[in-house]
């Protein structure tokens, strides 16, 4: 699942990848940009911020551009080789090709593409919260969005980029776990709401540099989550069987026991 360490990963594949270089093609399949063409153009970096990728060019006449993607939940970058076979998913899915002498950095079903002046990166990233892996991370700011709507539950209000950028449903899923906390207590209930964005923050640095995401530290399949995808399964602390209930858009897993119950969750509501 591409949640802000993913897309770190993913920012630092495509900078191994081209930056420095220049594009000898490129090719979009995506409406927006069909007739754009990169080719001649240089990457000066790759870079992430949050869940959005920012491939920062220039063009001939040197100005600075981005060309910003995100991944949701099911996008991916690959870098290949020159004459390498292209293994990451069928080609049907494929919404951009750059090319350059030392490498082929292939889009799969990229979200929100968009070429701007790197000057207006902030409208396409300028509402999100701290970045959890930023260089600017800054914690007291993350925990004062999110204690701005105490009435809001601590399950939606993680996910909510605008409060702190990076967290998806997998570490969403597993933090709260790990404070003890049910995914529908209103944010003003939550203990501690600084140290559990330091514990959110410290999870998606752990994962940064490698593709299996863990937090119970084991990167054994099956192993990897205390409650992540483990419907019906026994808590690896208590035993209680794993429970899963939407929440909002998104469905949320966790312990009945290790986590109590608030007014409005699904078994008390
Ligand atoms: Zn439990």
């Amino acid at each position: 699942m591409p949640e802000g360490d993913t897309v770190w990963n993913t920012a630092r594949v495509l900078h191994r990848a081209l930056a420095g270089a220049r594009i000898t093609s490129s090719d979009f399949r995506v409406p927006q940009l069909a007739t754009t063409d990169l080719t001649g153009w240089t990457v000066r970096e790759s870079a992430s911020r949050g869940k959005h990728l920012l491939l920062r060019l220039d063009a001939p006449d040197n100005a600075p551009w981005t060309l910003h993607s995100h991944l949701r939940m099911d996008g991916a970058w690959r870098a290949y080789a020159p004459g390498e076979r292209w293994t990451g998913r069928p080609a049907h899915l494929i919404r951009v090709v750059l090319r350059s002498p030392g490498a082929v950095a292939v889009g799969y079903h990229l979200h929100e593409m968009a070429l701007v002046p790197t000057a207006e990166e902030n409208q396409l990233v300028g509402h999100l919260g701290p970045d959890l892996l930023g260089a600017d991370w800054d914690p007291a700011e993350a925990v004062r969005r999110l204690a701005d709507d105490p009435e809001q539950i601590i399950g939606a209000a993680l996910l909510d980029q605008r409060n702190l950028a990076g967290v998806g449903n997998l570490y969403k899923c597993e933090v709260l776990f790990l404070r003890g906390v049910s995914p529908w207590a209103p944010v003003g209930a939550v203990p501690d709401l600084p140290g559990l964005v330091a514990l959110a923050q410290r999870l998606l640095a752990a994962n940064r540099g490698r593709w299996t995401q863990s937090s119970t530290g084991s990167l054994h399949r099956g192993q990897t989550t205390y409650v992540y995808g483990r419907r019906a399964q026994p808590c690896r602390r208590c035993g209680t069987a794993i429970r899963k209930e939407e929440l909002g858009e998104r469905v949320t897993y966790w312990c009945p026991v290790c986590q109590p119950e608030q007014p409005g969750s699904p078994t008390t509501g």
